[in-house]
């Protein structure tokens, strides 16, 4: 097999381009007061949605596309420009929620005491500006119970008089996902307390993870099948985790440390280390480096310690985490709707080793782009082995100088792919030369192309490159889009060399007889892989078109042109201004569409689907029946003020409805912002229902503000 590179398209972003996006404007002259206003406000906007789909990718599809600093860094710019205008804080706003998403995988869990996120301290001063304001609220130092931040799943499990009886994940924080069936099968958890005496009800709070070699070998076993990795032991707990079938849980190591309590009924305590100590004598398993301490230094002195030793143990540990010892004293601090004041996350900065590069190779990727990567002295970083990292294009390698010989930083920052930051320039060994850009795909042979004002070079060779068909393949298969399980890297290497398929709609003429014919195929795996086949013809066209590789079209373009368009042939027959119509679409992205539908080879592509049985169509959301929307079917009009029309759209599918963007005697009813247009008058003239934003967050089942 090839070796891959990191996947080209899961290239993060660089921290200059977060911050460049991310300047905060500087309070308002009082004339240029209503555009600043503006400025902040599309800003705010377009920081919101990044943040959003960064969310979705991390919390459904557990494939993060940035790494954890970069997505807090987004974050903490949103914060600094809300601070700078109030008035544009809302209360979905991510800086004012829990940053979870519920998975509509299993049945919903309420959380009567919720499960909330942590407030975080980046650096040693903005921990001792939170412990002063701790201090100042209630007017002494207290004593504080100093943990680790484990990097894993939060988990809430349910006691009743000392029988495990529920577990559910955190979701939105006030509603989680049933996930018993998958946690009874973890050795890890224990199925009944120890002790004679239980109490009536104990809700316990803690972090499931996984261990690094367990990670590491679980990562193992998936390349050899050719499947796709999990990005970090998180993302791995979280997809092992979150399985249909519980045997899949089981046969991953996954493990817990408890660190909080939840609704308790029989028992009681007066300082949350006492009521860890408790959880551990009932055979729960507490993590050994907790400690109260009564000092500011002790507490900074935690924080230094376990930066440095972080890698001392079998667990990525991201932070540490500082909490008010006494229970009185959270009670008097309180919480917001997001996390806590008496808690706080101090973030460990991202991790970053010195290695030497072997080499510079190029690699070219599903929609032709070619990404140069190094090829790395195999390094441990945050809790992985890394051999290649990725070095973005030409003007990259260019800019950072970095030559094959040299010894260099790379950075992971505790997830994603790899990166190289720079040579160490005082160890360059003589004669090294600067990197030259290969003239030819390494796949093909075929010249590369740059184009003016592109940053990339691109292999043109589209339809007979066998690099872009395999990453074509693999990326049709993948979770994000049509999510054909079984079908890996390996199978989609096999299936193209032995020309059993030439472009990702040939799979689903796969037949028994060709895949009896494959190395390591027996019945079960045959009949596996065409049950995945055939399962992935009902996708909704959302992810058909993630999976088509039209340029400039991921999963949160995807979504926004099926919403407005949501047949393929709709689609195709949009011109340029009615996809620019769209929210979110601007030319660019715009023109790849309309360019795309224009090509022969495509509409070729798209026949062949359709004679395959593909759904061409958009659909309400499967499980939708559970939601508190399901089954109603509703319009949107005017502007909401809590939320974008995306977002609107979102939670309401969501919980189940269906979104539509005309009003007929089939709307269940219009939901109804300010300044509405011509909906309104329609469904008035209809007779349809029509209800403010305050009764639709009622409808979603959720609370009009969270203040
Ligand atoms: P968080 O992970 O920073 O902190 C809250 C969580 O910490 C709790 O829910 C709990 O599960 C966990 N935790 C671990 N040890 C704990 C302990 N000892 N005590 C209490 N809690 C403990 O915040 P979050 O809201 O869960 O997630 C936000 C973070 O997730 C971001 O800061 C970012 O790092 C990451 N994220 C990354 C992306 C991405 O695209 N890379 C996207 C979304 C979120």
């Amino acid at each position: 097999m090839p070796v891959r590179p990191p996947t080209p398209s899961l290239r993060p972003r660089s921290s200059d381009d977060v911050m460049q996006h991310g300047q905060a404007p500087h309070p308002p002259s009082l004339q240029g007061e209503e555009r600043a206003l503006e400025a902040a406000q599309r800003h705010v906007e377009e920081l919101r949605n990044r943040i959003n789909y960064h969310d979705y990718r991390y919390y459904v599809l557990d494939s993060p596309e940035i790494s954890d600093s970069e997505y807090d860094a987004l974050v903490r710019e949103l914060r600094r420009l809300e601070e700078s205008f109030p008035e544009l804080v809302t209360p979905d706003s991510p800086t004012q929620r829990v940053s979870g998403r519920r998975v509509e995988l299993f049945a919903p869990v309420k959380h009567r005491v919720p499960m909330l996120s942590l407030d975080n301290a980046f650096s040693p001063e903005e921990l001792a500006a939170w412990i002063a304001r701790v201090a100042r609220r209630v007017g002494a130092v207290p004593a504080y119970a100093c943990e680790l931040k484990i990097d894993g799943v939060a988990l809430s499990l349910r006691y009743e008089h000392g029988i495990l009886t529920r577990a559910s994940t955190r979701g939105d924080g006030f509603v989680g996902e049933d996930i018993t069936a998958n946690v009874r099968t973890l050795r890890s958890v224990p199925g009944r307390l120890r002790g004679s005496k239980p109490p009536r009800l104990l809700e316990v709070r803690g972090e499931i993870y996984l261990p690094l070699r367990a990670f590491e070998s679980l990562n193992a076993q998936l390349a050899e099948k050719g499947e796709r990795l999990f990005a970090n032991p998180r993302n791995a707990a979280a997809g092992s985790l979150r399985q249909k079938d519980p045997a899949v849980t089981a046969s991953r190591p996954l493990k817990l440390w408890c660190y909080g309590l939840g609704l308790v009924e029989g028992v009681d305590f007066s300082r949350h280390s006492e009521s860890l100590e408790y959880l551990r004598r009932v055979g729960l398993p507490v993590n050994p480096a907790l400690k109260t301490v009564c000092t500011p230094d002790e507490v900074q002195a935690f924080c230094a310690h376990w930066q440095a030793q972080r890698h001392s143990v079998d667990y990525e540990i991201d932070g540490a985490v500082v909490k008010v010892d006494a229970l009185e004293l959270q009670r008097e601090l309180g919480q917001t709707a997001r996390a806590p004041r008496w808690a706080i996350a101090y973030k460990f900065p991202p991790e970053e080793r010195t290695t030497l590069v072997k080499d510079i190779e190029v690699h070219t990727g599903r929609t032709g782009k070619v990404t140069p990567f190094a090829v790395l002295e195999p390094v441990r970083l945050s809790g992985a082995t890394v051999s290649l990292a990725t070095l973005h294009n030409e003007d990259e390698v260019h800019r950072r100088d970095v030559r094959v010989g040299d010894t260099v930083i790379v950075r992971r920052a505790g997830e994603v792919i790899p990166e190289v930051v720079g040579p160490v320039v005082s160890k360059r060994p003589p004669h090294t030369r600067p990197w030259r850009f290969p003239k030819k795909c390494p796949s093909c042979d075929t010249p590369l192309v740059r184009e003016a004002g592109e940053a990339d070079w691109r292999c043109p060779n589209h339809q007979g490159c066998p690099s872009q068909a395999i990453e074509w393949l693999f990326h049709f298969a993948s979770r994000g889009a049509m999510d054909i399980e079984h079908l890996g890297y390996v199978t989609g290497t096999t299936l193209l060399e032995r020309d059993l398929v030439k472009d990702p709609a040939d799979v689903f003429f796969l037949t028994a007889e060709q895949l009896a014919e494959l190395p390591g195929f027996k019945e079960k795996s045959i009949h596996n892989l065409l049950s995945a086949i055939d399962a992935a013809r009902n996708r909704p066209l959302r992810r058909l078109l993630v999976g088509l590789n039209i340029r400039h079209v991921g999963s949160r373009i995807a979504r926004v042109l099926a919403q407005a368009f949501p047949s393929m042939d709709a689609l195709r027959h949009a011109s340029l201004d009615e996809l620019m119509a769209v929210e979110s679409i601007g030319l660019e992205i715009a023109r790849s569409v309309h360019d795309w539908f224009e090509k022969p080879e495509n509409m070729r592509l798209l026949e062949k689907l359709h004679r395959a049985g593909v759904r061409m169509r958009e659909e309400a959301p499967a499980r939708a029946a559970r939601g508190s929307l399901s089954g109603r079917t509703l319009v949107l009009t005017g502007e909401l003020e809590a939320m974008s029309r995306d977002e609107a759209t979102r939670r309401a599918e969501a919980a189940g409805a269906r979104v539509t963007s005309s009003v007929s005697k089939n709307t269940s009813f219009v939901v109804v912002g300010a300044n509405p247009g011509s909906k309104y008058d329609k469904a008035r003239a209809l007779g349809v229902e029509t209800i403010d934003e305050p009764e639709f967050l009622r409808r979603l089942g959720e609370r009009p503000t969270l203040h």
